[in-house]
Formats: structure tokens, C-alpha cells, sequence
């Protein structure tokens, strides 16, 4: 008989809990730059993750990391770097030809559904991991970089009951001109630079709010949508200060 033991499930969930924590990395990296004020209470105020977090945590990095021993004749992980005191590590480099030039650099993020319907759209909803890419780009000095998504229940319509969901591949070229580069990385230098002081001046207000997703969601509660918080700082941050739709 086969049944569930949530005693062992508490406590998978707390050593991959501090399996994560330990992980945390050193140093200013770029993705700390593309979210200044929760790189800021994530130092200062450290709080566990969620179990929700872990979860995504683990589903994220597992799939890469499958993703990566399949492709292994093609693909390694790529090392470290330090360039401006900024961190940064795109997540493969090319070691063929077979799916994008070899020697160039591509980052591999999994998402549940909702690829977009077009170049257009991917442009608009996919900013997060653009942002990402040109910070490597223009750190790297690169003028293109690949991004490999791979949404995981793409293809269900709630109106078709016949339609299936399944696992599907995505992937899109990023490219930037020099001038585009060039000005990301004063923006990286700029928002380090702050970020830095920040941590001196105990003072994180000046620095740009995250996604707003990231923030707030709407829930509907019987026939009205209310605000709620989804980040763990959202009380020591307080932007509903700065922006009335991010009030809960
Ligand atoms: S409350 Fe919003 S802006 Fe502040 S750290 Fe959290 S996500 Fe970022």
C-alpha cells in the first residue's frame, strides 16, 4: 500500500531549503542588478525560501541540468566571470555547430505555459529574461545570445476539451547593437553603483521598483479583485508608496 509520508516530505523540503541558502552566491551579480531593491532586503533582511520557491527552484534547476547532460556534446557551462565588479555566468556556451555557432553563449529558463504567440509579444512579455541576456551581452561584449525556453504544459485550451498539454522547446535569438551594449553598461555600472550605496546609506528607497508581478497580484474575493503581496519585503518596502497600484 502506497502511502503519503509528509513527515518526509517536511523534511526533504527543509534540506533542500538550506541546500539553497547555502548556495547563495558572493558578490554583486548581474541578475542583483536587474532587481536592485530586492537584491537589497534580500542582503539585509535574508529570509528563507518558500516552499513554493523551493519547489520552483528545484523544477528550474533540474531541468536544466537534464537539459544540459542531453545535450552535453554540445553544449558546457559555462565558468564564472568577474567584468566591472558585476558577476555573471550565461548558462551554456556552444561546443558545436549542431544548434547555435559554437562559442556562442545561451541561457535556459523553464516557464509552466504562455509562450508567446509571437516575435512581437515575446518582445513585450519576455523583458525579464531579455533584460538578462543584454546585461551578459554588454558585459561579454557580445552582439548576439541565445535564450532556450522550455514551457512545460504549453497547448491546453480550458474551452477545448480535447486539447492536450505538452512539453515544448522555444528558441529565440537576442541581438543589440554597440551602441545598445555600450549604454546597458552604463546602466549596469550606474544601478551598481547605487546599489552600493544603498548598503552604506541604509537606504533603499531610491532604487527602482521590481516587476510589478513580482510586487502584487489581483484576487478576485466574491465580486471585487483585491491586491495582495507576493514578495516576502513587501512591508519593509513599501511601494505602494511610489506607484497607487502596487497598494494592497
Ligand atoms: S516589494 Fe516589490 S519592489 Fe520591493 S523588493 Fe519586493 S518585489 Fe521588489
Amino acid at each position: 500500500m502506497l502511502s503519503r509520508d509528509t513527515e518526509a516530505e517536511s523534511k526533504l523540503l527543509e534540506v533542500l531549503r538550506d541546500n539553497f541558502a547555502r548556495n547563495e552566491r558572493t558578490g554583486v551579480h548581474l541578475t542583483s542588478l536587474l532587481e536592485p531593491r530586492m537584491s537589497y532586503w534580500k542582503a539585509t533582511i535574508p529570509m528563507p525560501p518558500t516552499d513554493a520557491e523551493v519547489g520552483f527552484f528545484s523544477a528550474g534547476r533540474g531541468h536544466e541540468d537534464a537539459v544540459q547532460k542531453l545535450l552535453g556534446t554540445d553544449f558546457k557551462e559555462t565558468e564564472e566571470s568577474e567584468v566591472f565588479g558585476i558577476h555573471l555566468r550565461p548558462d551554456f556556451e556552444a561546443i558545436s555547430d549542431r544548434v547555435i555557432p559554437s562559442g556562442e553563449y545561451a541561457e535556459f529558463k523553464t516557464r509552466r505555459s504562455n509562450l508567446p504567440k509571437t516575435d512581437v509579444e515575446a518582445n513585450a512579455v519576455m523583458m525579464t529574461y531579455r533584460d538578462q541576456l543584454r546585461g551578459y551581452m554588454a558585459l561579454k561584449g557580445r552582439n548576439r545570445m541565445w535564450l532556450i525556453v522550455l514551457s512545460l504544459v504549453e497547448g491546453k485550451d480550458r474551452k477545448d476539451p480535447l486539447s492536450q498539454s505538452r512539453p515544448v522547446f522555444a528558441v529565440y535569438r537576442e541581438e543589440m547593437t554597440e551602441d545598445e551594449r555600450i549604454e546597458m553598461l552604463v546602466l549596469l555600472m550606474q544601478m551598481n553603483d547605487k546599489l552600493k550605496a544603498a548598503f552604506v546609506n541604509g537606504d533603499p528607497f531610491h532604487l527602482p521598483l521590481c516587476t510589478k508581478w513580482k510586487c502584487v497580484r489581483s484576487v478576485k474575493v466574491g465580486s471585487t479583485w483585491v491586491k495582495v503581496p507576493v514578495c516576502k519585503w513587501y512591508n519593509n518596502c513599501k511601494p505602494g508608496d511610489i506607484e497607487e497600484d502596487r497598494r494592497c
